[in-house]
């Protein structure tokens, strides 16, 4: 067992020989997120143009290889995975990682095996993520209304999104239901989708829109700062901070006339990187110390040049060694050029 201790600043110190992966600044990498594919059968437009370049097939790492890179990460600390995407569900064959993966859940070497998703395959594979060991999802869902969705989602149908959740929870897993807040679309709707959402048993968390990859628009016409939808909310609702934490970036409030939570993730009014447990791998096994910005490390090629892990573990110690303070997102009119050029698909959410 690798025994770590946080001091007083919350970062922690590593007091056994095994190491878990440490970066620069004490923060243990715990938290690996796994963007299965860059591709979707959506085109949310605050996530991806409407004509988007997809990679080649062939540069994909098979699944085989993600679930050798991914038992590679767990051996070295890593308690917490998420595959994302992209649509993570429409990866050909992506029930063989996630029934690999559970593996790790079952014999509790991981504590948590979970995705990220768009809802739309989730009625066909709920059962099955559950058989595997996935026990908590998030699901992406920007609205209640159908034509608001078509709209955001350009190519999505709600009602299928619906089925999904409803297979999920009928399968016993914990849903959580994710939302961008987008000033002008949805914002005067969080209301009604908070007390839809602890209706059903489900957290709500609204995500900031963070400036990744050309879009067919301009992102700061419905960027929602949360500073300001906490407030406009606190009219109708009362809102308590409570220190509950599901390894994420979020931060979360107790609603009291609903009995749910609320959580925010603020990537753009209040940075959330002193406590970064995460690093995130592509689908080309291209590892991204953070998800702002540029540096990577190259995975692949350790990966395929011997089947002993030890060059490979040797290249991920040094890549966390270039683990960053943070990132430097800002959204501005005058800046006409995303922050990261990468879409969110690449890296995931
Ligand atoms: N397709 C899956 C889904 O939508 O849940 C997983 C991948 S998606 C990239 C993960 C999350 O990122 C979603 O909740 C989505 O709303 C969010 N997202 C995408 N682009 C974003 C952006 N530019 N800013 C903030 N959140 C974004
Ligand atoms: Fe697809 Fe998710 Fe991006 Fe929407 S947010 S386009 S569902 S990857």
């Amino acid at each position: 067992m690798n025994t770590v201790t946080i001091d007083r600043i919350g970062a922690y110190k590593l007091t056994d020989a095994k190491a878990p992966m440490i970066d620069p600044f004490g923060r243990a990498v715990t938290y690996l997120r796994v963007s299965v594919t860059d591709r979707c059968d959506f085109r949310c437009t605050y996530c991806m143009a409407e004509n988007m370049t997809f990679l080649p097939k062939k540069d994909l790492l098979t699944l085989e290889e993600l679930n050798r890179l991914c038992s590679a990460f767990i051996a070295k600390g890593v308690r917490k995975l998420r595959l994302t995407g992209g649509e993570p569900l429409v990866r050909k064959n992506v029930m063989f990682l996630v029934r690999e993966l559970g593996k790790h859940v079952h014999a509790g070497t991981l504590d948590e095996l979970t995705l990220t998703t768009n809802g739309s395959q989730l009625s066909k594979f709920a059962a099955e993520l559950a058989d595997c060991g996935v026990r908590r999802i998030n699901v992406s869902l920007d609205t209640l209304d159908p034509e608001k969705f078509k709209q955001i989602t350009r190519w999505g149908e709600l009602s299928k999104v619906m089925e999904g959740i409803d297979a999920a929870q009928a399968a016993g897993i914990h849903v959580k239901i994710n939302a961008v807040a987008l000033k002008g679309f949805n914002d005067t709707e969080i209301p009604a989708m908070m007390r839809w959402a602890h209706g059903r048993g489900m957290d709500l968390t609204l995500i900031e829109t963070m400036p990744m990859g050309e879009i067919d628009e301009d992102r700061t016409d419905h960027y929602m700062p949360l500073s300001e939808m906490r407030d406009t909310l606190a009219q109708q609702f009362s809102f308590s901070d409570i220190p509950y934490k599901t390894g994420g970036p979020a931060r979360y409030l107790q609603v009291a006339e609903t009995g749910g939570r609320l959580g925010l993730i603020t990537p753009m009014t209040h940075n959330f990187c002193e406590s970064c447990n995460r690093v995130r791998l592509t689908c080309t096994g291209t590892l991204y110390m953070c998800l702002g910005q540029n540096d990577a490390a190259d995975l692949r090629t350790p990966l395929r040049a011997s089947d002993d892990d030890a060059y490979l573990s040797s290249v991920i110690d040094e890549a966390i060694t270039r683990k960053p303070k943070g990132h430097d997102f800002i959204i501005d009119r005058t800046r006409n050029k995303p922050a990261v050029a990468r879409h969110m698909s690449v890296t995931g959410g």
